[in-house]
């Protein structure tokens, strides 16, 4: 049985030794040391000290009352009394840890009856008036559970009883009166009214054991989850330390593999047969696509380790979209596609980090000439026409567009088109990822809106440059 203590500082178990208590079986609950300071210490305490408020009140009653034994049995009682509480006492502290299965706090408490029994006996037996002392072991057992509080009382109806009947067997019954038979059921009736009333540790009794399954589930619980999340923190840190190494070492010998394909192309181009050029380009061709892959899972590996740091100071947008455009003018070359810009009248600086707004307008840019065959890619900057601060910059197109079901997945690393269209075209599945976490760096929004067929339009949104919160 788990002792419940009352809400307050009785010196009773902490919350903390109750957990403690339902997560173990058994003698190991011996070793709660809460358990061990109310069983081993506080209560022995309290009864001794209880024992001889009890002993100085029955002294009192037998002056005053004219009842009892003989002073010197009354001593000798006493005596057997006070041995009773030390002996407890010492017994507890010394076997309460060793002797755990034989649960002796219990067994002293059980014991007290009898104690009060021999009270009551020195006390004039039938004509004492100490009988209701058996109460308080009713009284204090219902905070454990109202079995406990049960137990209590028929023990102690039984004890008096028992002393009452043993003084009428030892009087040949001349003694039993209706006053006896009255004492023991009013015994009994306040017993039991104080047993029915014990609806709180009723309700505690009761709900202990789902308490108990909830506590133990959550916490097993908590523990696999932080196990869980242990392993996968551990998991992705050591998959971005892998890639950003690798992708280094990747990078270097690849950078000579382009570098010396095109010296080759250069130097010696002219002199080769179409067929081996034609290799040679090939050789570069994917080099590139290799070198921009890595560089790619490189600029994620740095994100997700939180490594990558953004420098945010003013610029001049338009300045910044026509010089990436006219970088990216070689990939329209040979396009069928119609390509406008257009700012508005007034523009103030930006608050960006330049080389990573290039980023990402080089790789919306760059998807929209990949995925438009012909008709038209516009970008186009937005400013509040009040004060001219920039508010958003949105490349369009007129290309194959993106199904409904994509279009939120299309943010995450490596995903890429399905569509037959899509996949003619060489790419990472890696831009719009960095893209969205570059400009959440920058504490923009960027947002997509698109009809399968009809086109597409990637907006970034911007923050004013006037607000307050650092952007970092
Ligand atoms: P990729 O290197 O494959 O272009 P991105 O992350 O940049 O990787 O793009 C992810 C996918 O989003 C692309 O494979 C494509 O399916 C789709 N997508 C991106 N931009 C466009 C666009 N302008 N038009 C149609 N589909 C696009």
């Amino acid at each position: 049985m788990i002792p419940v203590d009352p809400p307050s500082g009785l010196g009773l178990p902490s919350l903390e030794d109750i957990e403690q208590a339902l997560a173990l079986e058994g003698p190991d609950r011996a070793e709660i040391p809460g358990l061990y300071a109310l069983n081993a210490e506080r209560v022995p305490m309290l009864r001794l000290i209880g024992l001889q408020a009890v002993l100085a009140f029955a002294a009192l009653h037998n002056t005053f009352m004219g009842v009892g034994p003989e002073w010197r049995v009354f001593l000798a009682v006493t005596l057997a009394v006070e041995l009773y509480a030390v002996g407890s006492l010492l017994v507890l502290r010394r076997f309460f840890a060793s002797f755990r299965r034989l649960h002796l706090g219990t067994v002293f408490v059980g014991l007290d009856l009898g104690v009060f029994t021999l009270i009551v006996w020195a006390t004039g037996g039938a004509r004492s008036w100490m009988w209701p002392l058996y109460l308080v072991r009713v009284a204090d057992q219902m905070w454990i559970g109202r079995r406990r509080a049960a137990i209590m009382a028929v023990l102690g109806v039984f004890c008096y009883g028992g002393l009452l009947l043993g003084g009428s067997l030892s009087t040949g019954f001349e003694a039993a009166t209706a006053v006896d038979l009255f004492k023991v059921a009013s015994l009994a009736a306040f017993a039991a009214y104080m047993i029915a009333a014990s609806g709180l540790p009723w309700n505690l009794q009761k709900r202990t054991p789902a308490a108990r399954q909830v506590i133990v589930r959550l916490e097993a619980q908590a523990r696999e989850i932080s196990r869980q999340r242990a392993r996968a923190e551990h998991a992705s840190l050591a998959k971005s330390h892998f890639l950003a190494r690798m992708s280094h070492e990747l990078r270097t010998p690849l950078n000579s593999v382009v570098g010396f394909t095109n010296v080759l192309i250069k130097k010696q181009g002219a002199n080769l047969p179409p067929r081996e050029r034609d290799y040679l380009a090939r050789i570069r061709e994917n080099g590139m696509h290799l070198l921009a892959l890595i560089n790619d899972v490189l600029d994620i590996a740095r994100i997700e380790e939180g490594e990558l740091e953004t420098h945010i100071a003013p610029i001049d947008l338009e300045h910044l979209v026509r010089d990436t455009l006219h970088q990216m003018e070689g990939r329209m070359v040979e396009s069928k596609v119609r390509l406008s810009v257009s700012f508005p009248k007034s523009l103030t600086p930006l608050a960006a980090d330049e080389t990573r707004l290039r980023q990402v307008l080089i790789n919306l840019i760059g998807n929209a000439i990949k995925f438009t065959r012909e008709g038209w890619i516009r970008v186009e900057v937005h400013a509040d026409p009040r004060d001219g601060t920039p508010a958003s910059l949105s490349v369009a197109d007129s290309g194959v567009g993106i199904e409904a079901s994509r279009i939120h997945t299309i943010f995450d690393a490596f995903e890429q088109g399905e569509s037959g269209y899509a996949r003619k075209f060489s790419g990472t599945g890696l831009g719009l990822a960095i893209s969205r976490s570059l400009c959440d760096l920058m504490s923009f929004d960027l947002s997509v809106a698109s009809t399968e067929g009809e086109g597409s339009t990637f907006t970034v949104r911007f923050r004013p440059i006037t607000d307050p919160e650092p952007v970092s």
